[in-house]
């Protein structure tokens, strides 16, 4: 599947907000949107009125890059969030949130999502015992995430809990040890850092 590889702190720039793409940097006041808050290009100073459906498009851009999910997925996740129960919104924040490289990335196991999509990729992780290499696994209530036996003592895997494994875990993931957690339950829509409004996008697929 194709992928963007371009500058990642543009996109931040062209939504107008930090999305939290390039690990440690995006809390530093070398982050992009801290320095240039306009987007980018010749013309990114000017104002202009968006339309209701350009805030639209623009919510459900942002929720995209923020997980790095291309549209033909994020459109099945939108799908499988209306089949569930529930408010559809917060279901596809949901889904996009229980992504096995979304979830190495929230207990630190890696500096980005999209780092974590490559760790995965490359069969760093196990899930409930056996080596998971699909960046979109979706994980549930109960799975258990662990390091790779034969990881552990990788040196790229030691730079990265070094410099990563002290960041707060979310309330949904128990992180039973530097090299294991456990999913509690999926999150509910305020324990979801992305900074989205999932109405904007509902409205978006439902016109
Ligand atoms: Fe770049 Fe991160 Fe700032 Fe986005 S939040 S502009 S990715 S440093």
């Amino acid at each position: 599947m194709s992928r963007y590889t371009g500058a990642v702190c543009k996109m931040c720039r062209r939504e107008g907000k930090k999305l939290f793409l390039k690990g440690d940097r995006c809390y530093t006041a070398k982050c992009a949107v801290e320095r240039r808050s306009y987007a980018p290009g010749q013309h990114g100073q000017s104002r202009k009125k968006t339309s209701e459906y350009g805030l639209q498009l623009r919510a459900k851009q942002q929720a995209k890059r923020y997980y790095g999910i291309q549209e033909s997925q994020f459109s099945k996740y939108f799908v499988e969030a209306e089949r569930k129960q529930g408010m559809t919104g917060p279901n596809l924040l949901k889904i996009c949130e229980s992504r096995l490289d979304n979830v190495v990335y929230l207990l630190g196991w890696s500096s980005s999502r999209n780092e974590g999509r490559q760790l995965v990729t490359h069969g760093h992780y196990t899930v409930n015992g056996r080596k998971v290499n699909i960046p979109s696994y979706l994980l549930k209530a109960g799975d258990v995430i662990a390091i790779a036996d034969k990881s552990k003592d990788s040196v790229k895997i030691k730079a990265v809990l070094e410099a990563n494994g002290a960041r707060p875990v979310p309330q949904w993931l128990d992180k039973t040890s530097e090299t294991e957690a456990k999913v509690i339950n999926l999150p509910e829509r305020d324990q979801i850092a992305c900074p989205v409004d999932e109405q904007l996008i509902v409205e978006l697929y439902s016109k």
